[in-house]
């Protein structure tokens, strides 16, 4: 099955779901049942910026973090709560349980998934790496947690041009899975040798670089904005490429007074937030001419919502397990990112 069907099912079965959007009555009710559940099972809530702008503020408000996945891993390792609730996809909230076993991990849904795990079984890859056993394998962390154990390094777009740059510096050579695009696009940074997996995601590779122009062309102060797991011809016409912490803050440091964003618009809740005033438009998708008619969001993170999040506390539902067998494996390359990326940081504080 290829992956925009696999898309329009996602969203029929979301239609499907639809309930009629909560009055303001309900929502304050359903945030204060939440921030009593939340004190009740010693739990912090933990969500991505692609969730919904209510539950990126319940987050924020109740002492909780909202962050890109690299950032959301550290929070729930190092947060003392004895549960995590973890607004956003599925192997966010395996990342969090392997990282922390001790602790309960919930989620609102575990049927939101991602493209780029479903497009990487593991028993696909695991022939693939065996097909090539001299490289280092590097996967991203939209993965699986068998297809974590099974590699060496796990990275995020907010580390991969400097953790792939070490490994090359090194002199190894990689396997690279699953998004194709940010592969193409590190490769082309590092010039490291790579092996590329094809996945792709289904939100940032609907993005069109004619229409970006054509855009552009009506907004000619803008700057644009890329998620790297865009296409390359996307990628080309950024002013910056960046994971979704280094966009919000090119909002914030950007002189510009608009900005085009390519990547899901969940994440015009903390661009806002960090640059009041500064208007963001949605990077188009699909069509020719200026119109934007984006559907830049992904249907997974859409299922995050309010109710759910209330009957997982309440209710201990939707808790993430992982294999005990996976876990040994998948713990070592997730810390060997967290102390790179945490070395990194020190040694930018030391040259400071
Ligand atoms: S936006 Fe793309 S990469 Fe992120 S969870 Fe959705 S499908 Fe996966």
């Amino acid at each position: 099955m290829s992956q925009i069907p696999e898309r329009v099912l996602v969203q029929a079965h979301l239609a499907a779901k639809q309930v009629a959007p909560l009055t303001t009555a309900e929502e304050a009710d359903y945030k204060a049942r939440i921030r009593s559940a939340l004190l009740a099972r010693d739990a912090v809530l933990v969500a991505h910026y692609y969730t919904d702008p209510v539950l990126q503020a319940l987050a924020e408000e109740t002492g909780g973090c909202v962050s890109d996945s690299l950032e959301m891993a550290r929070f729930g390792k190092e947060h003392p709560a004895s549960t995590l609730v973890v607004a956003g996809v599925r192997f966010m909230g395996e990342t969090s349980k392997i990282l922390s076993p001790e602790k309960q991990v919930l989620m609102p849904t575990l049927e939101a998934t991602c493209s780029l795990d479903i497009g990487c079984p593991i028993e696909e890859f695991s022939a693939f790496c065996d097909q090539h056993p001299d490289r280092t394998v590097v996967v991203y962390a939209n993965t699986s947690a068998a297809v974590k154990a099974r590699a060496d390094w796990v990275v995020t777009s907010s580390c991969a041009l400097e953790i792939v740059g070490h490994l090359m510096d090194k002199g190894e050579k990689i396997i690279w899975a699953p998004d194709q695009h940010l592969g193409n696009y590190i490769q082309r940074e590092t010039g490291a040798d790579m092996l590329l997996w094809e996945g792709s995601c289904i939100v940032h590779e609907e993005f069109k670089a004619k229409a970006l122009l054509d855009l552009k062309a009506v907004y000619p102060d803008a700057a644009i904005l890329v998620h790297p797991e865009s296409p390359m011809s996307v990628v080309e016409l950024a002013d910056v490429v960046g994971s979704t912490s280094q966009l919000i803050k090119a909002t914030q440091t950007l002189p510009n007074p608009t900005f085009i964003v390519a990547t899901d618009r969940g994440i015009f809740y903390k661009m806002q937030q960090g640059a009041p005033g500064k208007l963001l438009i949605e990077a188009p998708t699909a069509g020719s001419g200026a119109t934007c008619r984006s559907c830049a969001h992904c249907p997974w993170m859409a299922m995050n919502t309010l109710p759910a999040l209330l009957q997982s506390l309440e209710q201990g539902t939707n808790e993430i397990l992982v294999p005990e067998h996976l876990v040994p494996q998948a713990v070592k390359p997730l810390e060997r990112m967290l102390e790179f990326t945490r070395q990194a940081r020190l040694n930018a504080v030391g040259n400071a």
